[in-house]
């Protein structure tokens, strides 16, 4: 019978522990690198320290069921290096693919780039790919997105409120209806905020 208790008790103890350790799960982003999308190398840049977040959708109806994200930012980052623009590289400093993939955009020390009046000095700038004017945010995308955020938020001691759109800087409808309303509604910067405070940030 003493045994049994035993058994039961060391039992229920693991199952304590593993309830807690299950709420502190670490945050482990996954970042995949430029040569996945087989990113032409940056002209020389201006840098800068990222100070804050700003959010955008690519703009882009996207349909992940037959389009490559790969090749869509590989053309994206031909369109803005093109004589018409002919910025050092593409815009912004991470995109983000329906399922969730995060790829590395230009170098994060780099200051990005717009086509509207804000001066990106200082943003780090994440792009969903997507037009949410017109289609809905992935569910996958937007967790992928809320965690990058937290990881960046970590990475660069900037404050989850000071995590902003691109309309909130400029008149565009960027990042589109259908994701501003995950920032108008405060979940965005609520769910970063809980991750910063119940998980801990690996790999920055
Ligand atoms: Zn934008």
């Amino acid at each position: 019978m003493r045994i049994s208790i035993r058994i039961f008790s060391a039992l229920f103890l693991l199952t304590l522990v593993a309830g807690c350790s299950g709420s502190k799960e670490p945050l482990n982003v996954r970042i995949e690198p430029r040569d996945k999308w087989e990113a032409a190398p940056p002209r020389p840049f201006k840098t800068h320290i990222p100070e804050k977040i700003t959010v955008h959708h690519e703009g882009t109806f996207f349909d992940p069921a037959k389009q490559s994200a790969a090749e869509h930012i590989k053309r994206v980052q031909t369109w803005g290096m093109g004589k018409d623009r002919n910025w050092i590289d593409i815009p912004y400093h991470y995109l983000i693919d329906f399922d969730g993939t995060i790829y590395e955009g230009r170098n994060v020390f780099t200051v990005g780039e717009t086509n509207t009046e804000y001066d990106p000095a200082g943003h780090l700038l994440i792009s969903c790919l997507g037009n949410f004017q017109e289609q809905e945010v992935g569910e996958k995308q937007l967790t992928a997105l809320i965690e990058l955020l937290a990881h960046s938020c970590k990475k660069f001691d900037i404050s989850p409120d000071s995590i902003r759109t691109h309309r909130d800087y400029a008149k565009t409808d960027c990042p589109g209806k259908n994701m501003y309303k995950y920032f108008s509604d405060g979940t965005v910067i609520e769910r970063v905020k809980e991750i910063l405070k119940s998980r801990p940030v690996q790999g920055i």
